[in-house]
């Protein structure tokens, strides 16, 4: 099945396989990318004004172009300041999700992963960063730091030896690009109850 480069603006989905309730279920693809080139091409040039973005776009701006900008703005590749869009530099954009600011995965960053929910924690790490556009290595490394570093891992509950050889035996979350979502609010749930 094809994989394609930029996620459906509704459900994230990178092949045909929409979810139940998607929006876009049947659009053509190239119809999908259309919409995501048309923004980018036009924030590759510079910060814009959103509502001069809409005549900037060849075509008219529809439901498409609409939802493709609020995905780019959802997963921090585009940022809005006083009505200004602008494309954020790989670099920044790396240096940004490392810490994810939103729920449910900012619960997991801060708090932390605790028995009963280690493996969907985990799952859900490995997942987002593989989402927002980390390589392995970045990924295994930012992903150990957290074990670390929220505590995660000094509470226990894990089989495996080390941090490292947790994410290694995790990789495959990174091969198949699996959704996150679903693994973080369970996770999430966890957590919260936790804190009692
Ligand atoms: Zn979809």
């Amino acid at each position: 099945m094809p994989r394609f480069d930029y996620p459906c603006p509704d459900c994230r989905a990178t092949n045909s396989l929409h979810d139940a309730d998607c929006d876009f279920e049947g659009t053509p693809w190239p119809d999908v990318e259309k919409a995501y080139t048309d923004i980018v091409a036009r924030l590759s040039a510079g910060p814009v004004a959103e509502a001069d973005l809409y005549d900037a776009v060849d075509g008219e701006w529809g439901a498409l172009h609409r939802s493709a900008l609020e995905r780019l703005k959802r997963d921090e590749r585009v940022t809005e300041n006083n009505d200004v869009l602008r494309l954020r530099t790989a670099a920044e954009f790396r240096e940004q999700v490392a810490e994810p600011t939103r729920e449910p995965m900012r619960t997991l960053y801060t708090r932390g992963s605790v028995p009963g929910c280690h493996d969907n924690a985990v799952f859900a790490m490995i997942a987002w960063y593989e989402m927002v556009g980390l390589s392995w290595s970045e990924t295994r490394e930012n992903v150990i730091e957290w074990l670390e570093d929220s505590g995660a891992w000094a509470r226990g509950g894990f089989e495996e030896p080390s941090p490292a050889a947790l994410v290694d035996s995790k990789r495959h979350v990174y091969e198949a690009g699996y959704g996150w979502k679903e693994k973080a609010e369970a996770a999430k749930r966890v957590i919260d109850r936790h804190r009692g």
